[in-house]
């Protein structure tokens, strides 16, 4: 067996002894003589594995008891529709700040069901910042203000969150979902699709305040409707039974680790080692403000189109795959989620560094 260390921006890499576990249980799932795949989702030992994925994602994200958690599908961009559908529901005002393509794309479903306004943005520079707001930014009787919590295209993320006073805070945390300690209470609502951080494509796991549930727009297609799935435990219909008991044996492993705060502090150490290097490279710089970096995607670029080419290639012959970056970008992106050991930063930096003494 020969696997490459994956620097996709998402389907990415999964904690290798999860995909042990999986494959070992693929048969026959502890006894019951058939796959997880097979199982009834309304069996007792189904029942099992989605009750403790719930538990175990309550009690690694401290969710407090005011907030309903359940899983869904269409991943997050049908969030996109589902978050106005649900929420815009006092004023039909939204206020979205708009850091990147997918904040961007959150903010244009919203415009077809409500009055959503863009409140701040960073498009003047290619989104390579978090626009500073304050309260004044945002209208006293929006429903919602939305952000992206993790900017997964350009490499931004929130470090200090907006105030937004006493109008809830509706976030999409894809792609940095279960990264670092996040304060639950701060938020109206969070989601996050699960193919960054969590389990394969096809499940988006969802944090919403109780309160702020039960008041759907008409219009709301019953799937999409969160109070009807969340009352129904996340089994409304059949859920994606096999993506969630894989997000389990995820949340299992972040268990195992010690917690979010200790992957935290490995995703700093992992962060940190790309990020000195690309501050003290000739060759090499990064594309976000220093402030504002994310820890789990990391763009960068050289100054020549040419040298960008070779080296996504040769990086890729040399079993750091995915490295390309997003067209709006250019240049490179390095994904680090979870997943990605310490050794595969270790060893993108080690080649980096190989290249730029033989090109510069
Ligand atoms: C990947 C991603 C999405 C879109 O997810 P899909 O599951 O492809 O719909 C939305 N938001 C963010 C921040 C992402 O990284």
């Amino acid at each position: 067996m020969s696997r490459v260390y994956n620097f996709s921006a998402g389907p990415s890499m999964l904690p290798l002894s999860v995909l042990k576990t999986a494959q070992a249980e693929l048969l026959e799932y502890k006894g019951t003589g058939q796959s997880v795949m097979e199982m009834s989702h309304r069996s007792k030992e189904y029942e099992e594995i989605i009750e403790t994925a719930e538990a175990d994602l309550r009690e690694i994200m401290n969710i407090p008891d005011n907030y309903d958690v359940f899983f869904t599908q269409g991943g997050g961009y049908t969030q996109f529709a589902s978050v106005p559908l649900n929420l815009m529901n006092k004023n039909n005002k939204a206020d979205y700040i708009i850091t990147g393509q997918w904040a961007k794309k959150a903010f244009e479903e919203a415009c077809k069901y409500g009055d959503a306004r863009a409140a701040a943005s960073s498009a003047d520079k290619t989104f390579s910042y978090i626009p500073k707001t304050t309260r004044e930014d945002f209208r006293k009787d929006a429903d919602y203000v939305y952000i992206c919590l993790n900017n997964t295209i350009y490499g931004t993320k929130y470090n200090t969150l907006p105030d937004t006073g006493d109008i809830p805070l509706v976030a999409d945390i894809s792609s940095c979902m279960l990264s670092e300690p996040l304060d639950v209470s701060k938020f109206g609502l969070l989601f996050g699709g699960a193919q960054k951080n969590v389990a394969p494509a096809g499940v988006v796991m969802v944090i919403a305040r109780k309160d702020l549930l039960g008041n759907a727009m008409d219009i709301t297609p019953t799937m999409l409707n969160y109070k009807i799935q969340a009352d129904a435990k996340s089994l409304f219909n059949t859920p994606p039974c096999y993506n969630i008991y894989m997000a389990g044996l995820v949340f299992k492993w972040i268990k195992e680790q010690g917690g979010v705060e200790a992957v935290y502090k490995n995703n700093l150490k992992k962060a940190n080692l790309l990020y000195d290097f690309l501050d003290n490279s000739k060759m090499f710089k990064g594309t976000v403000v220093k402030e504002d970096r994310s820890l789990m995607n990391v763009p960068f670029v050289t100054d020549s189109e040419e040298l960008n080419k070779k080296f996504i290639a040769e990086s890729q012959a040399n079993g750091l795959v995915n490295l390309k970056g997003h067209r709006t970008v250019g240049g490179m992106r390095a994904s680090i989620y979870n997943a990605m050991p310490y050794e595969g930063v270790e060893a993108l930096v080690n080649f980096m560094e190989k290249f730029e003494k033989e090109n510069g």
